[in-house]
């Protein structure tokens, strides 16, 4: 008889998306005629950019000759997009990385899942609240976070982020063992200035912490004074491991390719104080679970470092970006509070007179056909606010914000 691993048994069933679409298709069966206008997705809608698609054409033609053709690659990815990455990811801001630091993955969700393995299930943790599920959950599943009860882990410090610090996360008044911090920030939008990111890594070098720090949406920053990465900040590469996705950046959620930073300074220790080094146990455990990341992808990835690439998916962040600033112009002048959608795709609104996430998630699709998502699903400090994605057309974003404004007249 096989038992199986009851951590599972705690996850909480991820309703979210699921409630949002039975509410909306509620909706839609009985208003057939209405054109329902969705500001809640979390996925680009752009497609990939001609750079992109010229390299993974070339490279589908590789594979279909002999000569050409490529198999298995190595685990930690091809050395040219590696190079690629320290060249233009880390040295114009400064940061010197050795290509072996650098583990290109098929997305950032299954490194930011995963990287828990590295260390031992009883090391305590700490998340801002509200937080991209993936941080909680993956540590759930190896019975790191504890029991549920009353919205919380047990063994989980939440640090809320809500207006009343202005989204910036107290660092915890006691000793934690692992920290995740997202910035820019899903789901509020907002970002972390570097004097607030130093705060963080001298917490964990004074107390032996490592920082799991998700940098997906670091393409979107237009404020030339915050931080893309962290090791940006001096002593980091002793205490962080960094994530970067091509998915909000390049439009690749469906070609699937990232990469993870583990630096070679970057240590853990044995039970009995033996000091080692995780860049070669990272590479340990993706030689043994993971066999690389397809040469299509990261063929299309190394193109988004060519000049044109990088033209173009700059011109594609430029509109969302646009989306995002035409619909915040538009909600504050409305009278909404609105955090983010200025370094960020997300917008983060306040709900007005603190009305509960859900109903007025159901207020904006009854009243302006337009769906939101209710901001207490990410967490208990998401209650009073939705978020909004840039994600969308924008024809959409601009109907989207005329109807809320005659919604409101009524
Ligand atoms: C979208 C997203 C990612 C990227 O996921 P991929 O697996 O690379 O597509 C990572 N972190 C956060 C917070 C995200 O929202």
């Amino acid at each position: 008889m096989a038992l199986i691993n009851e951590h599972f048994l705690k996850l909480q069933k991820n309703y979210l998306f699921a409630d949002i679409a039975k509410k909306v298709n509620a909706y839609k069966a009985m208003h057939p005629k209405a054109n329902v206008i969705s500001l809640g997705i979390g996925d680009v809608t752009q497609p990939l950019c001609p750079a992109v698609i010229d390299a993974m054409h070339k490279a589908v033609d590789d594979m279909a000759h002999k000569e050409t053709f490529h198999g298995y690659g190595p685990e930690q990815g091809y050395i040219w997009l590696r190079e690629a990455i320290v060249k233009n990811d880390f040295l114009p801001r400064g940061v010197h990385l050795d290509p072996d630091e650098i583990f290109v993955n098929d997305g950032a969700k299954s490194d930011t899942g995963n990287i828990g393995e590295l260390v031992r299930w009883d090391n305590s943790m700490a998340v801002t609240d509200p937080i991209y599920p993936v941080y909680i959950d993956s540590n759930v599943m190896i019975g790191r976070a504890g029991v549920f009860a009353d919205g919380k882990w047990s063994n989980v410090t939440y640090m809320p982020c809500t207006d009343k610090n202005k989204f910036v996360p107290q660092i915890p008044d006691h000793r934690v063992d692992m920290i995740y911090l997202c910035y820019p920030n899903n789901p509020t939008g907002m970002v972390l200035p570097k004097e607030e990111l130093r705060k963080w890594v001298n917490y964990a070098i004074h107390n032996d912490s490592i920082i799991f720090y998700d940098a997906a949406y670091e393409a979107y920053i237009q404020d030339p004074d915050i931080p893309h990465s962290i090791y940006e900040i001096r002593g980091a590469r002793k205490v962080a491991i960094e994530f970067h996705s091509y998915s909000k950046t390049a439009g690749f959620t469906g070609v699937r390719c990232g990469y993870t930073v583990v630096p070679k300074e970057l240590t853990a220790t044995t039970v009995d104080g033996q000091r080692l080094p995780l860049n070669q146990y990272w590479l340990r455990r993706q030689s043994t679970k993971f066999n690389g990341t397809s040469y299509i992808s990261q063929r299309g990835a190394e193109a988004i470092y060519t000049p044109e690439g990088k033209k173009q998916v700059a011109e594609t962040i430029q509109y969302y970006m646009k989306n995002a600033s035409i619909m915040r112009e538009a909600l504050t002048d409305l009278g909404f509070e609105v955090y983010g959608g200025t370094d960020a795709p997300y917008l983060w609104v306040k709900t007005p007179g603190d009305t509960p996430s859900w109903q007025f998630f159901e207020q904006l699709l009854y009243g302006a056909q337009v769906v939101c998502t209710p901001g207490v699903g990410f967490g208990p400090s998401g209650e009073g606010f939705v978020r909004l994605t840039s994600f969308g057309d924008r024809d959409d974003c601009i109907e989207a914000m005329a109807r809320i404004k005659e919604w409101l007249k009524k």
